[in-house]
């Protein structure tokens, strides 16, 4: 086993240095993500303040005001960078978290955290989520910087701590105590995706308006408490098993939004063949029609996901030893709800698919309050809308409901529009490797997204 660690080292070590000496990417842009992600980030612990100091004397140098906040845990830090305007308009906001999710590293094909370059692509822990994105925030924000451009409104880059998971010291932590930093008209976060066809041109550009909200579920079966010699039929495990056995038969109904609806049809318009009428299908009012295209829709598992309030057992615990049957048992199940949807509607729902007294369905927490669609007709989504066809021509452009969870709740929980997008364009394989092995952005990518966020900026911030 050490041996063979030891020989994966060696092998990361060499392919650091045949890539990143010799191959150092000339885009500014890919340059700067592969300092970040030589920053390892993997969170927990984070350590993002390290991503802090990386960035904030290059902010300095180039005019812009720089406050790093620490956070009680140390090493962990958010770092605001502000280039002034005239503040005749409010300011606007690109948000970027600095954490990354671990690797598992034995099946990475190179270092996950030396920044490889190779075959046009940058490859890396957070290539894709989300320091990709932050590289492309960071440089469009420095464009204006250099270039000199007369400002109207503030623009403000924020590097995030604590994004990968719940975690104490969010975006909601920094909300709750600095406000008035991050306080903005609208802002930019992950969220959205510029989909590429495997012929390298953009399908479609989605720009989320929402995030599905996840909520926790307790199941908790009851029984008696007993030498496990003598079973008896009310026991708790079993009694579990049969609950989550009736929910994983159980499928929720076809619920769209504005913009899920909006999204579908853009699908059905840059799809060809059966997949197109699905998708058209979806939209329409003839239930045996939904049921139909749900039923092909379904088999892509995001597509699955955005349509409909998703239910997902996660975590398990019952007994404690081996001669005991216990009395209760308790499985978590994870509930992602689309905008709108009541939480109590959902818990009545599983309950009834339980259908047994002897297992109690109950809310883990009290549900936040419920967080604000952000408005398409925004001067913002207005701009990032207009540059995307300017872009990617021929592109539809779709607003979108992330199916997981951002931090822009705490902007759009206080009223700010937020917008997310993954600002460059990637294919399904480079979709599949996000959060999983070989992460990857290609160098094109990475340009044409610097200057599509770029000409946004001077579109909605600079001064005519
Ligand atoms: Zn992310």
């Amino acid at each position: 086993m050490r041996r063979y660690r030891l020989l994966c080292c060696v092998g990361f070590a060499a392919a650091v240095g045949r890539y990143s000496e010799a191959q150092a990417p000339q885009d500014p842009t890919a340059a700067l993500l592969v300092d970040l992600i030589r920053v390892n980030t993997s969170n927990p612990p984070g350590n993002e303040g390290a991503i802090a100091e990386l960035l904030a004397p290059r902010f300095r140098a180039l005019g812009f005001e720089v406050d790093i906040i620490p956070t009680p845990a140390p090493g962990k830090a958010h770092l605001i960078a502000r280039l002034k305007g005239n503040g005749s308009k409010r300011p606007v906001l690109l948000a970027a978290h600095a954490d990354v999710v671990g690797v598992e590293r034995e099946k990475w094909t190179v270092d996950p955290f030396a920044g490889v370059v190779s075959n046009g692509y940058v490859f890396g822990r957070g290539a894709i989520d989300f320091k990709g994105g932050m590289a492309v925030f960071a440089r469009a924000v420095m464009l204006l910087a250099e270039r000199k451009v007369p400002l109207a409104r503030d623009v403000i880059f924020l590097a995030e701590a604590d994004e990968e998971g719940a975690l104490p010291y969010s975006t909601s932590w920094l909300a709750n105590g600095y406000w008035p930093k991050i306080d903005c008209e609208f802002a930019l976060n992950e969220g959205g995706w510029i989909i590429k066809r495997p012929n390298g041109r953009v399908q479609y550009v989605s720009i989320s308006t929402a995030d599905k909200i996840p909520i926790g579920i307790v199941l908790t079966a009851h029984g008696t408490s007993t030498h496990s010699s003598m079973p008896r039929p009310d026991n708790a495990i079993f009694s579990l098993a049969r609950a989550l056995a009736r929910l994983s038969e159980h499928e929720t109904d076809v619920k769209l939004t504005p913009s899920t609806r909006q999204f579908f049809l853009t699908l059905a318009k840059t799809t060809d063949g059966a997949m197109a009428e699905h998708f058209r299908n979806l939209t329409s009012d003839d239930p045996e029609l939904v049921r139909r295209a749900d039923r092909a829709i379904s088999s892509d598992p995001l597509l699955h996901a955005i349509m409909r309030n998703t239910i997902a057992p996660v975590l398990i615990n019952g007994g404690f030893r081996g001669n005991v049957i216990p009395g209760s048992a308790e499985a978590t199940v994870n509930v992602r709800l689309i905008p709108g949807t009541d939480p109590a509607d959902v818990l009545r729902e599983i309950q009834r698919v339980v259908a047994d007294s002897t297992v109690d369905v109950r809310l883990l927490a009290s549900p936040a309050a419920p967080v604000p669609v952000s408005s398409d007709t925004t001067a913002l989504y207005r701009a990032l809308e207009h540059e995307a066809r300017v872009q990617f021509p021929g592109a539809e452009v779709t607003s979108y409901l992330f199916q997981a969870g951002t931090d822009a709740g705490a902007w759009r929980s206080r009223g700010v529009p937020v917008y997310g997008i993954y600002p460059y364009p990637i294919d399904a394989e480079d979709l599949k490797r996000m959060h999983g092995n070989d992460e990857r952005v290609s160098i094109e990518s990475l340009r044409q997204g610097t200057e599509m966020i770029y000409r946004t900026l001077v579109a909605i911030a600079g001064r005519r």
